[in-house]
C-alpha cells in the first residue's frame, strides 16, 4: 500500500483520496485512477453517459436537458 504525504500527514491511497480527491458527478463515488472534467464536475470516465441509451459520450459530444446528458441520438 503507498503512502502519500499531505498536511504533514501520513495517508493510505484510500483515505487520501477519500480527504482530497474530488467526487465523482454521476455516482457519488470518490475518483481515485482516471476522471474525466466535464461541465465543471469531475466523472468517471464510465459515468459520463447518456441519460437515455447508457452509452458513454464521446469527446465534447453532449447534450444537457434538465441537467442530465444526452447524446445526440437521445437529445
Ligand atoms: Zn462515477
Ligand atoms: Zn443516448
Amino acid at each position: 500500500m503507498i503512502i502519500k504525504a499531505a498536511d504533514n500527514h501520513a495517508y493510505c491511497v484510500h483515505c487520501f483520496a477519500e480527504r482530497f480527491n474530488h467526487k465523482c458527478a454521476g455516482c457519488h463515488e470518490i475518483l481515485i485512477d482516471t476522471c474525466l472534467l466535464a461541465l465543471d464536475k469531475h466523472w468517471h470516465p464510465c459515468c459520463f453517459i447518456c441519460n437515455c441509451c447508457r452509452r458513454p459520450l464521446p469527446n465534447g459530444e453532449y447534450y444537457l436537458v434538465d441537467d442530465k446528458l444526452y447524446n445526440l441520438d437521445c437529445h
